[in-house]
C-alpha cells in the first residue's frame, strides 16, 4: 500500500528520501522508550497513523475533518509520549493538499494551535529527547505554519492554468466553427451565384442560337467568363480552408492576452500577407505556442510580438518583460516549434536579455507571382 501511496504522489529523488525518513523515524522514538506496553502502543499509533493517512487523501466532503483530527490527535499523542513531532509536517502536507477553502482553513488553525500547544507542553514537561533535537522542532513547527500555504497556492495555480487552457481549446473550437459557417456562407454567396447565372445565361444562349447567333456567341463568353471567376473565387475558398491564417490567430491570441491582464502590442508591417500556406501555418502555430508559454510561464506584465517581412525572410518576435524559467520544462512546445520549423528551413532562437524573446525566422518562400 505504501509503494501504491508513493507512485500515486509521483515522488522523484530527494522527496523519496524525506518520505523514507518519516516512516522509519517514528519507530526510533518509540524505541527510546523502556516500557514494553509503551512500545506496542506507539507502534500501533504509527502504524494507524499511516493507514488513515492514506485514507484521508482519498476521503472527501465532511469525512476529512473526521480523518484530520483523528490524525491529529495520534499527532498529539506522539508528541506528549514518545517526543515524536514529525507527524505534524506529513499533517501539514496532508492539509496544503485540501481543495475546499473553507475546511483548508478551519483545518489549518486547528493544526497550528495543537501541534503549538503540544510543543508547548512537552517543554514544559522538559523532556530530554525533546530538547536534544529542538532544532528540528522548531523547523517542523516552522513547516507546520508555512507549508500548507505553499501547496494550497501552487495547487490554485495549477488550476487556474488548467482553466485557462480549457479556455483556450474552446475558444480554438469556437474558431474552427465561425470559419466553417464563413465557408458556407462564401460557397453559397459567390460560388452559388454565379452558378446560377452560368446556368440561367447558358439557357438563353441556346434560345439565342437559331435567332441571332451574334448574341448567343457574347452571352457563350459571358458564361466562360463567369466559370473563371467563380474558378478563382473557388480556389481562394479552398485556400482559406486550409490551416490556420496568422491574422486569426493573432485575435485570438489578443483575446488570451486580454483575459490573463498583459499589456500587448502587435506590431505587423503592411506588407505582411503574401507567404506560402505552409510558412503561413507554421508560424500561426509558433506565434500561438510562444504566446502561450509568456502566459503559462513568465510572469509578464507586457507583451510585444511583431511581424517583419523581408525580401528574404519573415520574422516573428515574441518578446515579454517577465523571467524564463530554465529547467522545469516538461512539456514539448519548444521543441516541437523548432521541429516544425524544420520543415521550412526556418529557425528558433531566444534571447534572454530583458525579458525572454522568442524570434521565429522562416524564408519568404512565396515565388513572384503565386496568389493566394
Ligand atoms: P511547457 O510549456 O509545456 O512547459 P515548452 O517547451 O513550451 O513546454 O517550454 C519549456 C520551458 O521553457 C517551460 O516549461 C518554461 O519553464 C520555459 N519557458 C518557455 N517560454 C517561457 C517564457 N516566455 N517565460 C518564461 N519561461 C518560459
Ligand atoms: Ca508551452
Amino acid at each position: 500500500m505504501i509503494k501504491k501511496y508513493f507512485s500515486f504522489q509521483k515522488l522523484n529523488g530527494i522527496s523519496l528520501y524525506i518520505w523514507l525518513v518519516l516512516c522509519i523515524l517514528p519507530f526510533y522514538f518509540v524505541f527510546h522508550t523502556s516500557s514494553t506496553v509503551k512500545i506496542i502502543i506507539g507502534i500501533v499509533l504509527t502504524v494507524l497513523f499511516f493507514i488513515f493517512y492514506r485514507i484521508a487523501f482519498l476521503s472527501k466532503g465532511w469525512v476529512v475533518y473526521l480523518w484530520s483530527f483523528i490524525l491529529m490527535t495520534i499527532s498529539i499523542t506522539t508528541t506528549s509520549l514518545y517526543s515524536y513531532v514529525y507527524f505534524a509536517f506529513l499533517l501539514a502536507y496532508f492539509i496544503g493538499n485540501i481543495k475546499e477553502r473553507p475546511a483548508f482553513f478551519i483545518l489549518y488553525f486547528v493544526h497550528l494551535i495543537s501541534t503549538s500547544i503540544s510543543i508547548n507542553y512537552s517543554i514544559l514537561v522538559q523532556d530530554d529527547l525533546f530538547f536534544k533535537q529542538l532544532p528540528f522542532v522548531v523547523i517542523a513547527w516552522i513547516s507546520v505554519i508555512l507549508l500548507p500555504f505553499s501547496i494550497h497556492n501552487r495547487k490554485e495555480r495549477d488550476q487556474l492554468e488548467e482553466k485557462l487552457q480549457d479556455a483556450n481549446e474552446r475558444i480554438s473550437e469556437l474558431v474552427k466553427l465561425e470559419e466553417r459557417q464563413r465557408i458556407a456562407r462564401d460557397l453559397h454567396d459567390t460560388l452559388g451565384q454565379k452558378l446560377s447565372l452560368i446556368g440561367l445565361k447558358s439557357d438563353l444562349a441556346r434560345k439565342l442560337i437559331p435567332k441571332d447567333l451574334d448574341l448567343a456567341k457574347s452571352e457563350l463568353k459571358d458564361v466562360q467568363q463567369t466559370a473563371r471567376i467563380a474558378l478563382n473565387e473557388l480556389r481562394k475558398i479552398v485556400s482559406s480552408m486550409r490551416g490556420i491564417k496568422v491574422k486569426d490567430e493573432l485575435q485570438r491570441i489578443e483575446q488570451i492576452l486580454a483575459a490573463a491582464g498583459i499589456d500587448y502590442k502587435v506590431d505587423i508591417g503592411k506588407e505582411f500577407g503574401k507567404i506560402s500556406l505552409l510558412s503561413e501555418n507554421i508560424l500561426s502555430m509558433c506565434l500561438k505556442e510562444g504566446v502561450n508559454n509568456v502566459v503559462k510561464h513568465s510572469g509578464a506584465t507586457a507583451c510585444h510580438i511583431s511581424i517583419t517581412q523581408e525580401k528574404d525572410e519573415v520574422t516573428l518576435l515574441i518578446h515579454d518583460n517577465g523571467f524564463f524559467k530554465s529547467g522545469e520544462s516538461k512539456g514539448h512546445g519548444l521543441a516541437g516549434i523548432r521541429e516544425r520549423l524544420e520543415f521550412v528551413n526556418g529557425s528558433a532562437e531566444i534571447n534572454l536579455d530583458e525579458g525572454t524573446s522568442l524570434i521565429i525566422r522562416v524564408p519568404n518562400d512565396l515565388k513572384k507571382g503565386e496568389d493566394h
